[in-house]
């Protein structure tokens, strides 16, 4: 789903219909940029699976660059919500998916995701900060098909 300013909201097959303005490599995504009927510009990103997302990898750089020992954006903790004990075992499943290498067949990951997913699966046990566990919803919440739907 994504929200104009104006306040309207699309689905992603609503975007698709919206008149394309054009296209914008980033990689690893392509930017895929339509007018909302009030005139602004909404981008949605596009990996190379064909996945569309409304969050740029790079607002995801906190996973790469995170030095595993050092709690930057507050402590570490269990999972305590429905939300996130969902994606406890959410992240766990694609992660054998992925490891299984199913994902020829469209199981697991898509290649976007698939080093994030490995990141929190291997992290997992240690629990995660706020931000980490809102991050990993996000990031889990388009493969309900896999993982079930995240509770609300
Ligand atoms: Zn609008």
């Amino acid at each position: 789903m994504l929200t104009c300013s104006c306040g309207r909201s699309y689905s992603l097959a609503q975007f698709k219909r919206l008149k394309l303005v054009g296209h914008q490599n980033d990689p690893p995504v392509v930017l895929e940029m339509r007018n909302c009927v009030c005139g602004s510009t909404r981008t949605l990103y596009v990996d190379d699976q064909g996945s569309y997302s409304d969050t740029h990898p790079e607002e995801f750089e906190l996973l790469g660059d995170l030095d595993p020992w050092v709690d930057s954006d507050g402590p570490r903790r269990e999972a305590k919500t429905d939300q996130e004990e969902w994606a406890l075992e959410g992240v766990m499943t694609l992660y054998m998916l992925d490891q299984d290498g199913s994902h020829d067949d469209g199981a697991g990951p898509s290649r976007w995701d698939r080093d994030r997913v490995r990141y929190f699966a291997a992290w997992a046990a240690r629990g995660f900060s706020d931000k980490q566990w809102k991050q990993l919803i996000v990031i889990l919440e388009k493969y309900h098909r896999q993982i079930g739907k995240c509770p609300k």
